[in-house]
């Protein structure tokens, strides 16, 4: 028997009227005679509003708690839509990660999955039942629950489509598909109906928010078709799988932007080089993601990090400051960071040139250019953020209609 993972976003499950609605399109799934696994988010912007809570509280949480807290978001997702398909005469049981045999690393607020114990879920979909896992949580080692980062319900149901050696995993999420930048920033986006791992992975690691990328490095371990549809419209959405076509010849796939980006900068360090390894293998350990450069004129190094890991980065640094000893620190807030994006894009570096160009010509202030294999990024201020990705989208003949689809 075939099975397929089904998985609903916070805005998919925003509302009970929403869950009911959701719960129709498990019940459709498991009419069709698959057996389902179903993973959800917590509803709406609850877990924003769990972190707000908190803030009232202490600016510095212990993570176990914090991801004590986070985690009861999903947990009354999976009750609710559990409850919806019994309603409906759908046999269903809702698991939490732990129960659903979800272990990680101990990471606690950015954990990753190591191994899955799928015992318990195949034993329930043996008994015939729609099985209910909340996303974004397991257990550590030492039994205490831990989160995968924001976002990370994707990671769940990837991670358990593989585990499960699942035929599909279908993404529903408010918007229907992935295209070539936010369509809500960018109304010339193009949806890309197909897409390989590697392309999806490089559009989500440079912040294409439709689907988290560690998600996606699961599926493909095991080629995992993904689906990424909208839970609220019809339509073909985006297929992710191994059998994709690189998008026609065009070498840049997309342009993604990161609006809420840190820029911290240190000054006047005596070793740049043995702080830049020593600081990367810290933040690698801690799984935060950061780029950094060295600025080897005025021997400082910069580092771009995300509004989430500035306090914990900062502590860091701060802690660090006796050994590296560097002068001062400073911290540069409401930058952005957009960035053009293709495979081997750093062997070609005509790229590089005409994006400086194309930003120039429209009077974008580009703050710091870097490079890596897969793509180009420039850091501008967060207030010309859209503009150029409007202008990146139009130069790279990205805009609708121009863009060849990808076939499968
Ligand atoms: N609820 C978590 C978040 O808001 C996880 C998720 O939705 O994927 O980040
Ligand atoms: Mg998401």
């Amino acid at each position: 028997m075939s099975t397929i993972v089904q998985k609903f976003g916070g805005t998919s499950v925003g509302s009970t009227e929403r869950i009911k609605r959701m719960a129709d399109r498990v019940m459709r799934e498991k009419e069709k005679g698959h057996d389902v696994v179903v993973v959800v988010s917590a509803m709406g912007k609850t877990t924003d509003a769990l972190v707000k809570l908190v803030s009232d509280i202490t600016s510095e949480p212990s993570k176990r708690e914090m991801d004590m807290l986070l985690s009861t978001g999903e947990q009354v997702t999976i009750s609710l839509l559990s409850m919806a398909l019994q309603q409906q005469g759908v046999e269903a049981i809702s698991f939490t990660g732990w129960q659903a045999g979800i272990q990680t690393d101990s990471v606690l607020g950015n954990a990753h999955i190591q191994s899955i114990d799928t015992g318990r879920i195949l034993n329930e979909l043996d008994h015939g039942k729609v099985v209910v896992v909340a996303g974004f949580q397991g257990v550590t080692e030492d039994g205490d629950i831990s989160t995968l980062g924001r976002g990370g319900s994707d990671i769940t149901a990837a991670a358990l489509a593989s585990a499960l050696k699942a035929d599909r995993c279908d993404i529903y999420t408010d918007v229907d598909g992935v295209y070539t930048s936010d369509p809500r920033f960018v109304p010339k986006a193009s949806k890309l109906t197909s897409l390989s791992y590697e392309d999806m992975q490089n559009l989500a690691s440079m912040g294409a928010g439709v689907l988290h990328p560690r998600a996606v490095k699961h599926a493909k371990k095991f080629g995992i078709p993904l689906y990424i549809k909208s839970s609220f419209e019809k339509g073909r959405g985006t297929m992710i799988h191994g059998k994709a076509k690189q998008i026609g010849s065009n070498p840049v796939i997309g342009v993604t932007f990161e609006k809420d980006i840190n820029r911290v900068e240190m000054f006047d360090c005596e070793d740049v080089e043995g702080f830049r390894k020593a600081l990367m293998c810290e933040l690698a350990s801690r799984h935060i993601q950061a780029d950094v450069y060295k600025q080897t004129c005025r021997n400082s190094l910069s580092l771009l990090i995300k509004e989430q890991d500035l306090q914990e980065v900062l502590s860091i640094l701060d802690k660090e400051k006796e050994k590296w000893m560097y002068s001062r620190i400073e911290r540069k807030r409401g930058l952005s960071k957009v960035s053009v994006i293709g495979q081997n894009i750093k062997s070609q570096p005509a790229i590089k040139m005409d994006m400086c160009k194309i930003l120039l010509e429209n009077a974008v202030r580009v703050k710091l250019v870097g490079e890596s294999a897969i793509s180009v990024t420039a850091v501008v201020e967060k207030s010309q953020v859209q503009l150029a990705a409007e202008r990146l989208h139009t130069g790279f003949g990205l805009d609708y209609k121009v863009v060849m689809k990808a076939s499968m």
